[in-house]
């Protein structure tokens, strides 16, 4: 369990990626991605460093979930309704 998430940390360090590029990284199901972000960004705030979320963004209108705190991915755009969205990226700085 520390292990995947030791991982999490030095991918994350590197370089911002998506859940879905995480878990094919480390071999782990994209649901278990999220169930380590949480505990990642505490891990990391305890070194000063913050997990930042690139939030997902619509392709069909260009609208921003700017204001989303969970780090799962929305499933559909309030604008224009579409669920064409790209996927929201992580980066720990
Ligand atoms: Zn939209």
């Amino acid at each position: 369990m520390e292990t995947i998430r030791q991982q999490m940390i030095v991918l994350l360090t590197e370089k911002e990626m998506s859940a879905r590029e995480l878990s094919q990284a480390i071999g782990i199901r994209e649901k278990e991605v999220y169930e380590h972000l949480p505990h990642i960004a505490r891990s990391v705030a305890v070194q000063k460093q913050k997990l930042i979320i690139q939030p997902a963004q619509c392709l069909g209108c260009g609208y921003v979930f700017k204001d989303r705190k969970r780090f799962t991915r929305p499933g559909r755009c309030p604008h224009c309704k579409q669920s064409h969205l790209d996927e929201p990226r992580y980066l720990i700085s």
